[in-house]
């Protein structure tokens, strides 16, 4: 499967970048396609005017929206469009959440809507080389929509390999059901 190339980079073998903009299947920077650290790569001088290599921006951006900066890395302002990270923790949660409250019995159309979803997903999820994985992916996994339990375990396991192709902890997908529908036990989203 191929890598997306960058703007910093003629091989289009290169991984995501260390810094530069990913370039979309037209050619052009794509900014869904990268996390918002890269779309602007820092000069050496600017790296270090900046606490932790961070923009003020994007600092003000992270307190602004209750997100604790160091931990969760550089995000964009929110007038900003998404990068690779917010739309992935964004599609995440509408497509686990999605699957929490699918039917345990779904109807043939429930089934078929399910399918159409996923299988567009390939061909429109707007960064390209995520889709492009996907395909790979999911040819080798084709959708179980034959009820909610078997859903949400398909999405983990899908969810599960991208963590493991960019080097994250696997979740737990016995869990699924506390993380996306229930809370847990503790009380705390109740
Ligand atoms: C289809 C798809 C393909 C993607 N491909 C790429 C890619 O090729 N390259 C790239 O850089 N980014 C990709 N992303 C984005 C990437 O998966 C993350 O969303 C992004 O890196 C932000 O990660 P995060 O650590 O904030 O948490 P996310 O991975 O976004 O997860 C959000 C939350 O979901 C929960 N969670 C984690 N794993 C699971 C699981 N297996 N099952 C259920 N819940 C879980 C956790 O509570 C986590 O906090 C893709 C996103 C999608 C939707």
């Amino acid at each position: 499967m191929a890598e997306p190339s960058t703007s910093s980079s003629s091989s289009s073998k290169n991984a995501i970048p260390p810094g530069g903009m990913v370039l979309g299947p037209d050619g052009k920077p794509c900014k869904p396609c990268t996390a918002f650290r890269n779309w602007k790569p820092l000069s050496d001088a600017k790296k270090k005017s900046t606490r932790g290599g961070k923009s003020a921006a994007a600092m003000m951006a992270a307190l602004a929206s209750g997100q604790n900066a160091a931990a969760d890395g550089d995000v964009p302002p929110p007038n900003c469009p998404a990068d690779v990270e917010q739309l992935g923790r964004a599609t995440w949660t509408f497509l686990h959440t999605t699957a929490a409250y699918y039917p345990e019995r779904p109807t043939l159309n429930q089934r078929a809507n399910m399918l159409g979803l996923l299988n567009a997903l390939p061909s429109l999820y707007p960064c390209s080389h995520c889709a492009s994985h996907l395909a790979g992916n999911m040819k080798d996994h084709p959708p179980d929509v034959s009820g909610r339990v078997a859903l949400s375990r398909w999405l983990c396991e899908r969810h599960n390999d991208v963590n493991e192709r960019l080097g994250k902890d696997k979740f737990d997908c016995a869990k699924t059901d506390e993380r996306w529908k229930d809370g847990p036990n503790d009380g705390t989203c109740d």
